[in-house]
């Protein structure tokens, strides 16, 4: 038996194991000069499975050292300044701190007997969020007032906030009596723009909702929600005698950044009494800006908000929250089970706000965070990695090529937020070699390691994308890492390219 492993409570052992852990991973980390290895999945695949799972290694310095080669020496490292590709977040260390408590303490935030603190620490969280965004703490329709519950991220934010605006939309008496549930479902609609993130789709597939429930809106030249464009779609929703059930602004497309115009959209929610829900994943971070926090004006008229604390508070994953403007919806994801939450507890609970039971104190993470640097810290470096975006595109744009060969970098357009669209295409190249090529030096630069971005299509069309979210990376980080796109460009376009040139 190993007793000694089954608790922390072990005190020496733990100590010593968990600083054996921070010697390896920050001494890994010391040496790290690039951001990845790209080493492929049939090299690195051979070396998982030849572990033998049966055979345990006996102490954890031999699975350590075991460990880097399986995992350590070929991750992904998002603090590095050759990192631009998708939207993760360098992590602030108070919140590594907090991790080790999050899981060394293990409380559950489903109810009061497993929790204590942590329920209380996670409320008060949720309700500097809501002030954040501005709701109201007594509004006329809503009887309690703002509130809210931490979510494993993004999609499950989304996915609970337009559940409830399902359990409203049915309670204000749109299903149609005549009909069964299944029918009625099928009339419900959901708006969001072309740009929007796909869990939108894949929550209404999960709630059942019909195949056409998601109704793309279109965009104007910055893709942000055309307001025009959502007004017909809801009239010719309504003509056709389907019903509106929810709007999905984005504050921060995944691709562009672009931020729909918020109050356009709760004028329309409100005139046609629609649920209006914002999916700020990646805008939330400007909720605790100081200089941009405008940006997101209107965003207090929501029905609910999704915040993702793992892409701009730079928390580690996973970290994200649903907040919604009256407390009573989240009565829609409320259940009782005698052997955990009966009706007649009356000690606070988190488990009746949440789709999950069991969950981590995620939120701890945030506090930590909060307590030693504050929120002005991380506003600014999310403002910071802003101010990069747009000098990399005001770079992008003026830039002439190298050694008099002429412009060969083309950008899609001014950043909306810390993303940066752009190609290689030098002069003479057409756009359906361009479409090929940009992926082709995606994966060049993956298979070197040494820079990666992200690949995306606009309107049709292969773009690259650099997201920046690394408050430390400075305009010659990025440059590098445009300089490794234009090597790898020219080298395809000279050499490799012949297939594509036809
Ligand atoms: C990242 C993102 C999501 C999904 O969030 P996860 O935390 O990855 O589940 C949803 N919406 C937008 C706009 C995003 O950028």
């Amino acid at each position: 038996m190993h007793e000694h492993l089954f608790s922390p409570a072990n005190a020496e052992h733990y100590a010593t194991t968990m600083r054996e852990g921070v010697d390896v991973l920050a001494g890994h980390l010391a040496g790290v000069t690039a951001p990845a290895t790209g080493r492929t999945v049939a090299d690195l695949a051979a070396v998982v499975d030849a572990v033998d799972l049966d055979r345990p290694l006996g102490d954890a310095a031999a699975a350590l050292e075991e460990l880097r080669e399986v995992y350590l020496r070929d991750a992904v490292w998002f603090h590095d300044p050759g990192y631009a590709a998708h939207l993760n977040c360098p992590v602030v260390v108070p919140a590594l701190l907090a991790e080790l408590f999050v899981s060394g303490v293990n409380s559950s935030l489903d109810t009061w007997d497993q929790s204590v603190g942590a329920t209380l620490v996670e409320r008060r969280l949720v309700d500097w969020t809501t002030d954040l965004v501005g709701f109201p703490a007594h509004d006329d329709g809503c009887t309690h007032g703002p509130d809210g519950v931490f979510t494993s991220g993004g999609t499950q934010s989304n996915l609970q906030a337009l559940l409830m605006a399902r359990g409203e939309t049915f309670l204000r008496g749109h299903a149609d009596p005549g009909l069964p549930y299944a029918e009625s479902l099928a009339r419900f609609r959901v708006f969001c723009s072309r740009d929007a993130h796909f869990s939108v789709q894949k929550s209404a597939t999960i709630l059942g909702l019909g195949a056409d429930a998601v109704v793309p809106v279109d965009v104007d030249a910055r893709h942000r929600m055309d307001p025009v464009a959502l007004e017909r779609a809801l009239h010719r929703c309504l003509a056709a005698g389907d019903v509106p059930m929810a709007v999905v602004a984005t504050a921060g497309t995944t691709d562009l950044g672009a931020i729909d115009p918020l109050g356009v959209v709760a004028d329309l929610c409100a005139e046609h009494g629609v649920w209006m829900h914002v999916d700020a994943a990646y805008g939330g971070g400007l909720l605790v800006s100081r200089r941009r926090r405008h940006l997101l004006d209107g965003v207090e008229r929501a029905d609910s908000v999704t915040v993702d604390f793992h892409k701009t508070f730079f928390q580690p994953v996973s970290a994200s929250a649903v907040v919604v403007r009256d407390a009573d919806v989240l009565r829609h994801v409320t259940y009782h089970a005698d052997y955990l939450n009966p009706r007649t507890a009356n000690l606070p609970n988190q488990v009746d706000k949440s789709l999950q039971t069991t969950r981590r104190f995620d939120a701890l993470k945030l506090w930590m965070t909060l307590r030693t640097m504050g929120a002005d810290a991380i506003g600014d470096g999310f403002d910071t990695v802003i101010d990069l975006a747009h000098a990399t595109a005001a770079w992008l744009r003026d830039d002439t090529g190298v050694d008099g060969a002429g412009r060969d970098l083309e950008l899609r357009g001014e950043p909306s937020l810390s993303t940066v669209v752009f190609r290689f295409r030098p002069e003479g190249v057409d756009e359906d070699v361009a479409d090929v090529l940009n992926p082709r030096i995606r994966q060049a630069l993956w298979s070197g390691g040494r820079a990666i971005v992200a690949g995306t299509k606009v309107d049709g069309r292969s773009w690259l994308k650099l997201t920046l979210l690394n408050p430390a990376s400075t305009l010659d980080d990025v440059r590098a890492v445009v300089d490794q796109v234009r090597a790898a460009g020219r080298d395809l376009l000279e050499h490799d390219l012949e297939g594509a040139q036809r």
